[in-house]
C-alpha cells in the first residue's frame, strides 16, 4: 500500500478522536517511534511534546518493555482473570501497592481510564448500597473537570466544555461547584472551599461522592488548583459523609513532579484511578484502587460482590509491560529529570506571556500551558508545529506540551522555541 493509498482509506473509512468523517482534519502518519522522536512517512523525525496524551512517559520503544513484552508474549499475552491468577497481576500489584497513598489496598484492573472512573463510580453507589443509605446514589465535581467518554464519566466532565449540550437530559444530573477559584501558584485563600461546603450542606444525604482530578484539571482546561483544596475536600468529605474519588489517570506516575499529585496535598482518597501512564503507553489499562474500609463494606452488604468483571481484567500482557514501566521508572532520579524539565520549562515559556495573543502561561512539573485569548485553528497550527519538527496538538485556546521524561535539555529547548515560534504567528 503506498503512503497516498493509506492516508486516502483513512480519510474515507476511520474514525479520530472528536473528528467529522466528513470534513476530518489531516492526520499525519507515523511509521515507526524511538525515544522521543516520531518518525512520519516521508522520514521527517518529530520530537515529541504529548507522550500520546499522557501515556508514553519513557518515550518509545524502549528497551525494558520491548524485552518485558516479548518475554510475557512467550508464556501467555491473555488468560481470563475469574477463577484464575497469574504472576504479571500480583508482581504489578505489589508494585503498585508501594507507590500509591498509604492506605488504599485493594485493586480493580479494567480496560481503560474511562471505564475505571465507571468502576469508582459504582464502588461509591455500592459502598452506601451496603450500608444501606439508598438515596446516596448521585456525584458532585467540580467545573472544568474531565473524566473519560463512557456515559457515567461524560456525566462529571464539564457541564460546557464537555458534551452536555449534546446528550443533555439523558445524561444523569450531576452537582457541579465551580473551579478552584485558588490557583497552585496563589496564597490559600479560605472562600475558595465555601462552594463545596454549602453544596454539602445541601446535598449530603443524596451523595454518594465528590470525583475531581487532583491539582491538574487537564483536558477540561489545563488548570493548576491550591493543594490546600485537596486537604479541605478531604476533610469536608469525611465530616459529611460523601466518598472521596480522585482521578489519576493523567496525574499519576511522576508528571506533576510527585510520584501521585495527591501527594502534593498529602491525603488519602477512598478510591483512585490510575491508567495511561501506567502501561508506559504500550497498551491500554487503567485500574481503580480502593481502601478497605470501601472493599469491606461491599463484601459485607447485599449482593456481597462488587458488581464488574471485564474480558480482559488484568490482561498479563498489560500487566508485565505495566511493571516493567514502573520499574524503569524507579530506575533512575526521575523527580530531579521532572524538576529540571520544570524549572526549564518555566525559563523558556515565561517570555511567551508577554505576547499579546496569550491570555497565561503556566508550567507544573513536566507540564507546559500556554493559554492564548482565542481558540486556535488546529489544522494550521499542528502544521506549523510538524514544519519546525515537533510535535504538538493543541485544543480549543490550550496550546501545551508535557514530554516524555527522556526528553533532553537540548531536545526540549527545540519544543519550547517551536512553541515560541508558532504562538508569535496566531492571531
Ligand atoms: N480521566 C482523565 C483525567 C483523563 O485525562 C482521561 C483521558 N484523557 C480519562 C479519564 C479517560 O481515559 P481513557 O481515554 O483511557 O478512557
Amino acid at each position: 500500500m503506498t503512503n497516498e493509498a493509506i492516508l486516502y482509506f483513512d480519510r474515507e473509512h476511520l474514525w479520530h478522536p472528536y473528528t467529522s468523517t466528513e470534513q476530518p482534519l489531516p492526520v499525519y502518519e507515523i511509521i515507526r517511534a524511538e525515544g522521543v522522536y516520531l518518525e512520519l512517512s516521508n522520514g521527517k523525525r518529530l520530537i515529541d511534546g504529548m507522550s500520546s496524551w499522557w501515556a508514553a512517559i519513557h518515550g518509545y520503544n524502549n528497551p525494558r518493555l520491548n524485552k518485558a513484552a516479548n518475554v510475557q508474549l512467550k508464556s501467555m499475552s491473555h488468560v481470563m482473570f475469574g477463577g484464575i491468577t497469574h504472576r504479571p497481576a500480583v508482581e504489578l500489584g505489589k508494585l503498585i501497592l508501594s507507590l500509591v497513598p498509604l492506605g488504599l489496598e485493594k485493586i480493580f484492573y479494567c480496560d481503560s481510564g474511562s471505564v475505571s472512573v465507571e468502576v469508582a463510580l459504582k464502588m461509591a453507589i455500592q459502598y452506601w448500597y451496603s450500608k444501606k443509605k439508598y438515596k446516596k446514589q448521585n456525584f458532585v465535581t467540580i467545573r472544568s473537570g474531565y473524566h473519560g467518554d463512557t456515559w457515567n464519566a461524560m456525566s462529571v466532565c464539564d457541564p460546557v466544555t464537555g458534551m452536555h449540550s449534546i446528550f443533555g437530559n439523558t445524561l444523569p444530573q450531576r452537582f457541579f461547584i465551580p473551579s478552584p477559584s485558588c490557583r497552585y501558584v496563589d496564597i490559600w485563600e479560605k472562600d475558595c472551599i465555601e462552594p463545596l461546603t454549602e453544596c454539602f450542606e445541601q446535598n449530603a444525604d443524596t451523595l454518594a461522592a465528590l470525583i475531581l482530578e487532583p491539582i491538574v484539571q487537564g483536558a477540561g482546561g489545563m488548570r493548576f488548583y491550591h493543594p490546600e483544596f485537596l486537604v479541605k475536600a478531604r476533610e469536608l468529605c469525611d465530616r459529611f459523609g460523601v466518598l472521596l474519588i480522585v482521578d489519576e489517570i493523567a496525574t499519576g506516575f511522576g508528571r506533576t513532579g510527585k510520584m501521585f499529585a495527591c501527594e502534593h496535598a498529602g491525603i488519602t482518597p477512598d478510591i483512585m484511578c490510575i491508567g495511561k501512564a501506567l502501561t508506559g503507553g504500550y497498551l491500554t489499562m487503567a485500574a481503580t484502587l480502593a481502601t478497605d474500609n470501601i472493599a469491606t463494606a461491599l463484601s459485607q452488604g447485599v449482593p456481597g460482590v462488587f458488581m464488574h468483571g471485564p474480558t480482559f481484567m488484568a490482561n498479563p500482557l498489560a500487566c508485565a509491560i505495566a511493571k516493567a514501566s514502573i520499574e524503569e521508572l524507579l530506575s533512575y532520579d526521575w523527580k530531579s529529570k521532572i524538576k529540571s524539565i520544570e524549572t526549564q520549562l518555566w525559563n523558556e515559556l515565561a517570555p511567551i506571556a508577554k505576547f499579546p495573543q496569550v491570555a497565561d502561561v503556566r508550567v507544573l512539573g513536566a507540564i507546559g500551558v500556554v493559554e492564548m485569548k482565542e481558540s486556535v485553528d488546529m489544522a494550521t497550527i499542528q502544521k506549523q508545529f510538524v514544519e519546525l519538527g515537533v510535535w504538538v496538538r493543541p485544543f480549543g485556546k490550550l496550546v501545551y506540551v508535557m514530554p516524555p521524561y527522556i526528553i533532553t535539555s537540548e531536545q526540549l529547548s527545540i519544543l519550547t522555541n517551536a512553541l515560541l515560534c508558532v504562538v508569535k504567528k496566531q492571531k
